[in-house]
């Protein structure tokens, strides 16, 4: 497959499902590499903020210095996919842990009930022509989103009854699903692409 060298995706391996993302990359050829410390940000275009739990991922990001330094690199113009406890970590919301804020988006956790209540749907997204399965684990929902005039900053790209689970702002795109656990790359070809 054709290697695209401009392109340079970290991945946040701190916590949760980052492997599983690396692989969707490796699906698509695109290099990328584990961030752990400040330094594995330098560089980058793209980064991968994985789902796992939100709690644990503020607090090794506190520790081990990286919270101020992803800020920074969103500042630089870095593209930022957060799936699931990523996309918690990058919007807003009344419940702790306290979010970046990156995403003018309240991202309400464990919204759709316990791990038992976790599913999978077919969802209709904006730039794929076939549905994507949706794999939603203890998802969160994102109850509030400033979006979709015309020529803003912000779209909604997939819902599922009726809220919304992919969204996009510049270049920062939130999933409340888990994109990484099926063998379907459009996601994160569309995320490579920003
Ligand atoms: N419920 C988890 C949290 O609040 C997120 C779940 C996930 O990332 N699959 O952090």
């Amino acid at each position: 497959m054709e290697r695209n060298t401009a392109l340079r995706c970290g991945v946040l391996a701190l916590q949760g499902s980052f492997s599983c993302h690396a692989q969707s990359l490796d699906r698509l050829g695109a290099a990328h590499r584990e961030v752990r410390k400040p330094e594995d940000l330098e560089g980058l275009t793209h980064l991968i903020i994985p789902g796992g739990e939100s709690t644990t991922l503020y607090r090794l990001g506190t520790i081990y210095g990286l919270l101020d330094p992803i800020r920074a690199a969103v500042r630089q113009g870095v593209a930022v996919f957060g799936t699931c406890a990523g996309a918690i970590l990058l919007g807003t919301g009344p419940e702790p842990p306290p979010r970046l804020g990156l995403v003018p988006a309240v991202v309400l956790r464990n919204a759709y009930g316990r791990q038992k209540e976790s599913f999978s749907a077919d969802l209709k997204i904006r730039f794929l022509e076939k549905p994507f399965r949706g794999i939603f684990i203890r998802a969160p929902k994102i109850i509030q989103f400033e979006n979709d005039s015309p020529d803003s900053d912000s779209e909604v790209l997939g819902v599922y009854g009726g809220t919304p689970v992919l969204i996009r702002y510049r270049r920062i795109l939130l999933a409340t699903f888990h994109p990484e656990l099926t063998e379907d790359t459009g996601v994160h070809r569309y995320f490579l692409s920003l």
